[in-house]
Parts: structure tokens; C-alpha cells; sequence
């Protein structure tokens, strides 16, 4: 089996030189797994349960960016805030209001992915693109203080089915496009499209992913 470094730079030398960051998705885990990628220089770790994301944060160094990729509960807000550089996973308005209100509370600034919901399976959690276009107005961008909105993450759906998927990642891309060009005004600042996991990374960025989350391709299956 190869190490997590030869992982690393197997995957770095798939990705192009510029404009796509790689989060590499740690969560179950254990913390020597993520020094191990550390040493061979990693720095953006993604995690998807708060008090792990919290634990390893507290245990590993302070130049880490911890993205929160999972489901996220409002009563975890509390705890994921003040240790998330990005949450991903932003899936229903009134989480979007929690997380705005708690980064106010402790002063932090927050930047946050609003997840869209593509794919097939009915299970997956977020908006539609109507729903997001919908939702995302020039009047709620300004009212979040410690908030922004930085993109979207999607997830394609879960199948071999390459032609699917390449056009789950389209629908979306152009979601983001819609949003950049319509809301945010082209605003610089709206940059982010996080999809793409370990078995489509590389279809996700010929479709123009911007941030990549790979888990086992780096780490192994989880334990
Ligand atoms: C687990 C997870 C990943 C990483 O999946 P791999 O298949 O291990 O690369 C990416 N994104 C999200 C939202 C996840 O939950």
C-alpha cells in the first residue's frame, strides 16, 4: 500500500498548477494520519462530525484551514464556528441565520458554501438550484455581517455512470454562474465551486470545480 504523502502527490500532480485547491478529507481518521499528511504539506483538512473537527483541531498545528463537510445541526454551530475556516455544507436558510448569528456572538468571521442538491438519490441534503436562486438576493448577502458566502459545494450522484455525473457536475456549475452573474453581481469574492470526491475528482474539474474533497484515494478506507 502506498503512504499518504505518495498519495498526496499523486493526486497534486493530477490537479492544474492553478485555481484548484485540494481539502484533503480526513474524518474517522486518526490524528497521525493527519500529521503524517501534514508533514508532507498538506493544510486544508476536511471533517464532517464537529467534536472530532474540534478534537483534532485542538491537537493539531494552528496553520490548518478546517473545512466542515458534513451535515451540520444547529445545535453543533457552537461548536464548529469558531474552528471552521469553511463550512461546506450549508443546507437550509435557517442554518445559514444560526451560523451568521453565532459568528457575531464571538466576533469571527465565517465563510460558508451553500450545498445544491443534484444528484439522483433523494437522501442527499440541500437546496435545488431554483430553491438557491431563489433564496440568494442582494438584500440577504448584506445582512450577514460575519457571513459570506464564498460558492457552493455539490455532490454528484453515486453511480459508474460517467455521462451522470459529468452532468450533475454542469447543473452544478451553472448554478454557480447563475448566482455569480445574477446576486453577487460578479462579485471576486464568490469564487468557490467545492465538488468532486475521490472517484470523479477529475470529471468535477473538467467541469470546473474550483476545490476538490478526496478522502480514501489519500487516507485509505475509513475506518
Ligand atoms: C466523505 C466525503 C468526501 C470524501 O469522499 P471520498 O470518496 O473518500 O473521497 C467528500 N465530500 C463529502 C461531503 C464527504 O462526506
Amino acid at each position: 500500500m502506498s503512504s499518504i504523502a505518495e498519495n498526496l502527490n499523486a493526486i497534486g500532480s493530477t490537479l492544474p498548477r492553478e485555481g484548484v485547491e485540494l481539502v484533503a478529507v480526513s474524518k474517522f481518521h486518526p490524528v497521525n494520519a493527519l500529521v503524517e499528511a501534514y508533514a508532507a504539506g498538506q493544510r486544508s483538512f476536511g471533517e464532517s462530525r464537529a467534536f472530532e473537527m474540534r478534537d483534532k483541531a485542538a491537537a493539531l498545528p494552528h496553520d490548518i484551514s478546517w473545512h466542515f463537510i458534513g451535515h451540520l445541526q444547529t445545535n453543533k454551530v457552537k461548536t464548529v464556528v469558531p474552528v471552521a475556516s469553511l463550512i461546506h455544507s450549508i443546507d437550509s436558510e435557517r442554518l445559514l441565520l444560526a451560523v451568521n448569528a453565532e459568528a457575531e456572538r464571538i466576533g469571527k468571521n465565517v465563510d460558508v458554501l451553500l450545498q445544491v442538491h443534484v444528484a439522483q438519490e433523494d437522501t442527499k441534503f440541500g437546496f435545488s438550484p431554483d430553491e438557491l436562486i431563489r433564496l440568494v438576493t442582494p438584500d440577504l448577502i448584506s445582512s450577514l455581517h460575519r457571513t459570506h458566502i464564498t460558492g457552493i459545494m455539490g455532490m454528484a450522484s453515486n453511480t459508474e455512470d460517467t455521462d451522470r455525473i459529468r452532468a450533475d457536475f454542469r447543473a452544478i456549475r451553472s448554478c454557480f454562474d447563475t448566482l455569480s452573474a445574477g446576486a453577487f453581481n460578479g462579485d471576486p469574492a464568490f469564487r468557490t465551486v467545492s465538488m468532486g470526491m475521490s472517484h470523479d475528482y477529475l470529471i468535477a474539474i473538467e467541469e470546473g470545480s474550483t476545490m476538490v474533497r478526496v478522502g480514501s484515494a489519500i487516507f485509505g478506507d475509513r475506518i
